[in-house]
């Protein structure tokens, strides 16, 4: 494998962006989320708030009917807008101007989902982070992947991945092929795991935080609010995957005397967010 460049404090700090103290809502940039489905809104619940959590002025959030009076009320600082069917996705449809959208997290595969990607990926290019079952749609939808704007931000775990580009017989041929793959599609592959790498066509970026207590329920998803929210504040695209990915295994880290390995649960990565930028 070639040798990957560590993310470090320093690192970090290179590319991170103070606040300005002029700044309001309409400045701090504007999140657009996309997913749910019916038991699976709150996978919303946690991207939303984590996404806010990190800095982005406004949140909306695009899901299932099924979902708005949970949405509203879990999370009353974000902006709900709804499908027209009931218990999941059919058309992704939005009126104003979003500076970043995440799409993905408790979205399902419904053939109907499965559409209004494809729709949604053939008319918008705006910078994007992709997730969960909108990568696996993506995977059995080979074709679309042509669709992605340069710069998209793939977010697998490891059985994602495999979807994605394939089966791999050592470490070694994992990272060639996901390699590849970044250089084809011109897409940023966060490769999550213990560590998660930051695949930018030939360059690798190996995160320093994180540990074990991330390995529960909603983390991937609260990953994916974090990511969309540095994208709509205008990072580039490689330093919101790196500031992201860095931030979210630090609240692990702070947290971890609190709560051990095992109580650490999606919530408490988001209420360590404010910590980690700290
Ligand atoms: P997902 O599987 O999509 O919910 O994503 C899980 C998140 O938790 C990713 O950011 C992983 O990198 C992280 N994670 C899971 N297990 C571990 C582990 N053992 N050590 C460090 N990070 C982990
Ligand atoms: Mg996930």
């Amino acid at each position: 494998m070639k040798s990957s460049i560590p993310i470090d404090k320093a690192a970090i700090l290179k590319r991170y962006k103070p606040i300005d103290a002029h700044t309001h809502k309409g400045i701090q940039g504007h999140a657009l989320l996309v997913g749910g489905s019916y038991g699976k809104i709150g996978a919303m619940t946690l991207s939303s708030k984590a996404c806010l959590k990190t800095g982005c002025g406004l949140v909306t959030v695009f899901i299932p009917r099924c979902g708005y009076e949970i949405l509203q009320t879990a999370n009353p600082e974000v902006m709900v807008l709804t499908d027209v069917q009931e218990k999941y996705i059919s058309n992704i449809e939005f009126n104003f101007m979003p500076n970043a959208i995440g799409i993905g997290p408790g979205i399902g595969q419904e053939l109907e989902t499965q559409n209004a990607l494809h729709e949604f990926l053939t008319n918008d290019k705006r910078l994007l982070v992709i997730d969960a079952d909108a990568l696996n749609i993506l995977s059995q939808n080979a074709a679309w992947i042509s669709l992605l704007p340069d710069k998209t931000i793939l977010t697998p775990h490891p059985k994602e991945l495999e979807r994605l580009i394939g089966k791999w017989n050592s470490n070694t041929e994992k990272f060639e092929k996901t390699v590849a793959f970044s250089k084809l599609h011109h897409v940023i592959i966060v490769m999550k795991g213990a560590p998660t790498f930051i695949i930018d066509g030939e360059t690798i970026y190996e995160n320093s935080t994180g540990n074990a207590a991330l390995a529960t329920a909603g983390t991937g998803d609260v990953l994916t609010g974090m990511i969309t929210s540095l994208l709509a504040q205008s990072y580039e695209p490689i330093d919101a995957a790196i500031l992201g990915v860095y931030l979210h295994g630090l609240t692990a880290d702070i947290a971890l005397h609190k709560t051990g390995y095992q109580s650490f649960i999606a919530s408490d990565v988001i209420s360590n967010i404010g910590k980690a930028f700290l």
